[in-house]
C-alpha cells in the first residue's frame, strides 16, 4: 500500500514534469492515493507526498470516503490569473500536527486534465482555490512552510527540527534510501510515464 512520506523527505521537493501516459496502473495507484488520504483524513493529496514523480493531485473536499461522487483527479494542473489575497490555515499530510497561517490569493483558475484525458478549466475560489493551489505547490516541490511569513516560519522551526531528528533516525537504522537512491528510483518512475 502506498504510505505517505513525511518532511524532510527529499521526494517533497521534486519538480514533477507533466504526465504523458495514462494506464491501468496508474488508475490503481490513484485509487490508492484516495485510500491514503482518507485514513489520513485529508482533503487533497499530490503524487510526490506518496513518493511518486508524477504531476497530479486527488481531491476530495468532503474527506469522506463515502462521498465518492466528490473525489477529483486533476493531471498535469497549470494555475492562472490569481486575484486577490486572503490569509488562512493550512496544514500538511506530510507535516502532520503542524498548522500555520498561510497567506494566497483568493481565486485562480486552474486547468487540468481529467483521468477520462478530458480538458478541464475552472475559476476556483474559498477551500477548493486553496487546496488546487497547495497540491500545485507540491507538484513543484514546495510546502506551505515555504510560504510563511519569517515570523510565522521562525515559530515552527522546533517542529521542523523534530521532524528532521526523526527522519534523520529512520536513515541511520536503514528504513530510508540516500537522496541518490530515491532520485534513481524516481527518474525511473518519470521515463515511464512522463
Ligand atoms: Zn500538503
Amino acid at each position: 500500500l502506498l504510505k505517505i512520506v513525511q518532511y524532510p523527505h527529499p521526494t517533497l521537493r521534486w519538480k514533477s514534469k507533466p504526465l504523458r501516459r495514462v494506464d491501468a496502473e496508474l488508475h490503481k495507484i490513484i485509487r490508492e492515493m484516495f485510500d491514503a488520504m482518507y485514513e489520513a483524513r485529508g482533503v487533497g493529496l499530490a503524487a510526490n507526498q506518496v513518493d511518486l514523480p508524477y504531476r497530479l493531485f486527488i481531491v476530495n473536499l468532503t474527506a469522506d470516503p463515502a462521498e465518492t461522487d466528490q473525489e477529483q483527479v486533476f493531471l498535469n494542473p497549470v494555475l492562472s490569473k490569481p486575484k486577490g489575497q486572503v490569509e488562512s490555515e493550512e496544514g500538511c499530510l506530510s507535516l502532520p500536527g503542524l498548522y500555520a497561517e498561510v497567506m494566497r490569493p483568493e481565486r485562480i483558475t486552474l486547468n487540468a486534465y481529467n483521468l477520462a484525458g478530458q480538458e478541464l478549466s475552472a475559476d476556483l475560489d474559498g477551500l477548493f482555490a486553496r487546496v488546487v493551489q497547495h497540491e500545485t505547490d507540491h507538484l513543484d516541490g514546495v510546502l506551505f512552510i515555504d510560504r510563511l511569513s519569517p515570523t510565522k516560519r521562525l515559530a515552527t522551526k522546533e517542529v521542523l527540527g523534530e521532524f528532521e531528528a526523526v527522519f534523520d533516525d529512520r536513515r541511520r537504522l536503514g528504513e530510508l534510501p540516500d537522496d541518490a537512491a530515491v532520485a534513481a528510483r524516481l527518474e525511473e518512475l518519470e521515463r515511464l510515464r512522463c
